[in-house]
């Protein structure tokens, strides 16, 4: 299977064909649009976006939109010979691209596909079940944290109990039994022998086309791990597969925030954590706004000045936290209800920052 390929170097193609433009490094006067400041920024992804004009894209589409201008659409096949020939007369160095984050939909095998979805359902199912008390107690801390049983239904957000597959297993006939438990082995439900969640929140990241890519397990009693991801395939960004990319997307730390941020209506995607992987930056090409939502606590805003660095185009949010109170959006959402937490968003959206000065102002406090 190909993940990967070699593109032209973006950057030495750019300053090759567009030779008038005065050194700003990666941030040109664009070539699609007149203009006397440069808004053309070149990113380290390989991938270039003019604030100006709003094009963006590859090396393909940089020389794609010079040679035919609008009507450039790297799907016709033959315009795209044309580009690809260009392209070797440039003698450019080319660089390797990791198409994995692109593929890995198509990665995933058609049977980890048939486990991950079969395992989202009998979560989602353990999830709302009446008679289970372990079961109740994780509906009762979601609702507890303003999370509606709406949102767990249109989430499909589960929980894994003390033994759920086991027993699912032991139900099976001996002869099924061991075809199980080997499903269950290649898509990491079970390792080391045991269960690989166990009294967790699921939350499953689902495609807009029903595929499951991966999961994530919240503890519900003490854990050294609070977070859990599913091993074997690449974390990526939760619910932005369901995110329209002409929309505003909001990015934020944790599950539950983007979570919180949905069931006001909004689309938004969590990291996870605080790392920013390249592939979760790829996957965030298509977004043209993006608006970063950090929690009230300094290692969450410098976590948003690194987050700005590699998503220079991308803006801050800032709501009015309760000082002492509310850490993030889910507190404000628990604490202050749906309406006001909604009000305080709007808010603090007529506000937002650029990246440079919430580096320049927030982030130096802590960097
Ligand atoms: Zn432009």
């Amino acid at each position: 299977m190909t993940t990967t390929s070699y593109k032209p170097d973006l950057l030495p193609v750019v300053r090759k064909t567009v030779s008038s433009n005065a050194d700003y490094g990666r941030s040109i006067c664009c070539p699609f649009h007149s203009e006397k400041d440069p808004s053309l920024h070149i990113f380290e992804n390989q991938s270039w976006y003019c604030f100006g004009c709003g094009k963006g894209g590859d090396v393909y589409d940089f020389l794609g939109y010079l040679r035919f201008g609008d009507s450039w659409n790297s799907k016709n096949k033959e315009m795209f010979r044309e580009i690809s020939r260009e392209t070797e007369n440039h003698s450019c160095a080319k660089v390797f691209i990791d198409n994995n984050m692109k593929k890995q939909e198509t990665e995933i095998s058609d049977e980890t596909k048939k486990t991950f979805l079969w395992a989202a359902k009998t979560f989602h199912e353990t999830m709302l079940s009446a008679h289970d008390a372990d079961s109740e107690t994780a509906r009762n801390y979601l609702l507890g944290r303003g999370i509606s049983e709406k949102t767990i239904r249109k989430l499909r957000i589960g929980y894994a109990g003390r033994s759920e597959l086991h027993k699912k297993g032991l139900s099976l006939t001996p002869e099924k039994r061991a075809g199980y438990i080997e499903r269950m082995k290649n898509a990491g439900f079970i390792r080391n022998g045991r269960e690989y969640f166990i009294n967790r929140i699921i939350f499953p990241n689902f495609t807009k086309s029903g595929t499951v890519l991966n999961f994530t397990g919240r503890a519900l009693g003490n854990s050294t791990k609070r977070y859990l991801n599913i091993p074997n395939v690449r974390k990526n960004l939760y619910l932005l597969e369901l995110s329209d990319p002409e929309k505003e997307l909001y990015i934020t730390e944790s599950v539950t925030d983007a979570v919180s941020l949905q069931q006001l209506g909004l689309s938004a995607a969590a990291v996870n954590g605080t790392a920013l992987s390249r592939q979760m930056q790829a996957s965030l090409d298509p977004y043209k706004k993006i608006i970063i939502v950090p929690q009230n606590d300094s290692a969450s805003m410098h976590a948003a000045c690194k987050w700005c660095e590699t998503i220079p185009r991308c803006r801050i949010l800032l709501p009015e936290y309760i000082d002492g109170e509310e850490k993030d959006i889910n507190d404000i959402l628990r604490l202050e209800g749906e309406q006001q937490c909604g009000f305080k968003l709007r808010n603090a959206a007529e506000k937002l920052m650029d990246c440079s000065s919430y580096m320049k102002t927030v982030g130096n406090k802590f960097l």
